[in-house]
């Protein structure tokens, strides 16, 4: 037998199974990127889970046993059910039937399908978790996880947590919360047995300005001094506590009516949307796979170089004569620039020639002029690089983003340094005149006339509104929140980047305060702007270099793409890679043979 062919076929045989095997464990999933849970294996269960501020509950199942199938809808309720908890507690899947992840169903001894385990927070690989027993329905899964918090409670909790336990007496000191952020005070009275007191403590433990403490029949002197009638038909109740001792009762329940509706009713009316509407911040997003849109949410240097090359070449200079307004408008913008622009040392020596060129233009002058000059003034020294490709704003098809991305980044860094730096500044438009700058720029060049004019419309009583430098970079990005509303769900919107109110929940939880019932949203915009200053710091405008990881991820995905579209969707697993880069080897040491 010719040992080249054979060695040949053994790389290939174990490159195909290895393929497949990774296909195939991906494919058999009863879990999806849909649900609120984490689907761990081998390679991130340590790091997910060891070590947290939050306890968790872990399914261990094997995808072929009915049960699994079966019971994998209620698991994903329950997930939904409880991801306000995530503070305290979180959920995940493992997958035992995945080859990789039997050592890891070993070591946490499953040897049942499905097992479900409850770690404590910080839970480490001592720790082999507890045992859930009993029924598995919703209810029961998460009285079982109340049990188990109550239990473990004395071992100490992360101060984030809300407190589960009972008032044990009232007193005036309850009302020092307000000291802590606190704006509402608020008692839930029940029989001990009841759990539901503490699954709306739970439900609302991520609404940081909110305190529900539990109060229960047997403790009669704080009963008595809440004036709580105790009877099957007046309990639980939902009390606002007052300093002054004028309490108020939200709601007033009974014994017969079940948990989920008294927190539905709860969460509605102190949330200001459905409980199952709500959407949660990931504890630990950084450990969850990105889409390639959400990789791209920071400044990135190319798309500001590519927004200010563009503006001078593709729309000033298309202008036929620049006068009047228009050549104020121009000179403005270059002396922002001039100033305010966190650019490299060659470009900002080329902006500082170009703004002294223009300076000392009195009477017009044509956009052909404006072209030569953008031309004659660069030297070795003072440049502007050419248009490169978009990183940040880069769309998932080259008709999505762009160009106007670029220019709304642009000109929130120019607002944000503005408001930084303005005293430092000798000459030139200052503080809030930035943004007036920046109007007009948009009412005078910006080629989208559509754009223009909308913008125009939002900024009639701009003067009014904007009365520093602050309400400046506010405004403009309400403006932008404003024409992102517009264009949600728009043709133009490139669908692995929708339209969103900046900034996401992810990126900053505590700029919002809440989302009303009508589904508009609560800024806390003193928080809002320490983030806009971050966001468009220039300490955190990356370099190309910082996209790598992410261009290549999106590569990937392209040809996973392609993969599908031939009918099959391999992944390759680690092991694949290695093995593909075996197989090169391989081939490269035949030629050699
Ligand atoms: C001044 C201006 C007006 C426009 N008006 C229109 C219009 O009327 N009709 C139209 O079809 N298109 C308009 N556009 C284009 C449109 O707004 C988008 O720029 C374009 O659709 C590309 O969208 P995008 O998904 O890349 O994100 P963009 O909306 O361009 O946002 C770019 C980046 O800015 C950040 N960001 C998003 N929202 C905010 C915010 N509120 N505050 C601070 N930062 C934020 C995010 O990091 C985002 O990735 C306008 C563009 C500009 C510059």
């Amino acid at each position: 037998m010719n040992f080249k062919y054979l060695i040949f076929n053994a790389s290939q045989f174990i490159l195909l199974f290895s393929i497949s095997l990774a296909y195939k464990s991906r494919q058999s999933s009863l879990y999806s990127d849909d649900d609120p849970l984490w689907e761990l294996d081998s390679s991130n269960f340590n790091g997910v889970i060891f070590g947290k501020n939050n306890a968790w509950i872990v399914e261990f199942y094997n995808n072929w046993c009915g049960h699994c199938i079966r019971y994998a809808p209620t698991w994903k309720q329950f997930a939904r059910e409880i991801r306000t908890w995530k503070k305290v507690i979180d959920v995940a899947v493992v997958n035992c039937n995945d080859a990789q992840n039997i050592n890891l169903c070993r070591y946490y001894e499953v040897d049942s399908f499905p097992t479900i385990k409850l770690f404590w927070h910080h839970t480490t690989a001592n720790d082999s978790g507890e045992m859930l027993e009993g029924k598995r329905d919703i209810i029961s899964v998460e009285n079982r996880i109340i049990d188990f918090l109550e239990t473990n409670w004395n071992r100490g909790v992360p101060k984030e947590w809300p407190n589960i336990q009972p008032l044990e007496k009232y007193s005036h000191e309850i009302f020092d919360e307000f000291n802590e952020g606190k704006q509402s005070i608020m008692a839930f009275a029940e029989y001990p047995y009841n759990y539901v007191g503490r699954k709306v403590i739970l439900d609302l433990s991520f609404q940081t300005n909110l305190l529900v403490r539990r109060v229960l029949t047997r403790d009669e002197d704080i009963i008595k001094n809440l004036k709580i009638e105790v009877s099957n038909e007046t309990l639980p109740v939902l009390m606002r506590l007052n300093p002054d001792s004028y309490h108020v009762t939200i709601f007033k329940f009974s014994q017969d009516m079940n948990d989920t509706y008294i927190r539905d009713q709860i969460y509605h009316n102190l949330v200001g949307v459905e409980r199952s509407k709500t959407k949660i911040e990931d504890a630990h997003s950084e450990g969850k796979p990105k889409d390639s849109g959400t990789m791209a949410e920071a400044v990135y240097r190319i798309d500001l170089e590519n927004a200010v090359y563009n503006s001078l070449n593709k729309e000033i200079a298309v202008a036929k004569m620049i006068e009047g307004e228009k050549l104020f408008a121009l000179k403005s913008y270059l002396s922002i620039l001039k100033n305010y622009f966190p650019g490299t040392k060659p470009i900002m020596g080329y902006l500082s020639n170009l703004h002294d060129w223009a300076a000392n233009k009195t009477a017009a002058i044509s956009g052909e002029e404006f072209a030569q000059a953008l031309q004659d003034i660069q030297n070795d020294a003072e440049y502007i690089p050419p248009m490169r490709d978009w990183v940040g704003c880069k769309g998932s098809k080259p008709k999505y983003r762009g160009y106007p991305c670029s220019l709304w980044t642009l000109f929130h860094t120019l607002t944000v340094q503005a408001d930084k730096r303005s005293d430092k500044i000798q000459e030139g438009p200052k503080g809030k005149d930035v943004l007036f700058v920046i109007r007009d720029y948009i009412k005078y060049f910006f080629t989208c006339e559509e754009c223009s004019k909308n913008f125009q419309k939002m900024a009639t009583n701009i003067e009014d509104e904007v009365k520093n430098s602050q309400d400046a970079l506010l405004w403009l990005w309400e403006a932008h929140n404003k024409a992102n509303h517009r264009l949600s769900g728009d043709v133009t919107e490139d669908p692995k980047h929708p339209k969103i109110q900046f900034p996401s929940p992810q990126i900053c939880s505590k700029c919002r305060i809440r989302d009303t019932l009508n589904g508009e949203i609560v800024w806390d915009k003193a928080v809002v702007l320490q983030f806009l200053h971050k966001f468009y710091d220039e300490q955190n405008i990356l370099s190309a270099d910082h996209r790598k990881a992410s261009d290549s991820l999106v590569d990937d995905q392209g040809e996973q793409e392609n993969n599908s579209a031939m009918g099959v969707k391999f992944i390759l697993s680690p092991t694949s890679a290695l093995l593909l880069l075996l197989l090169s080897y391989f081939h490269q040491s035949l030629k050699i043979f």
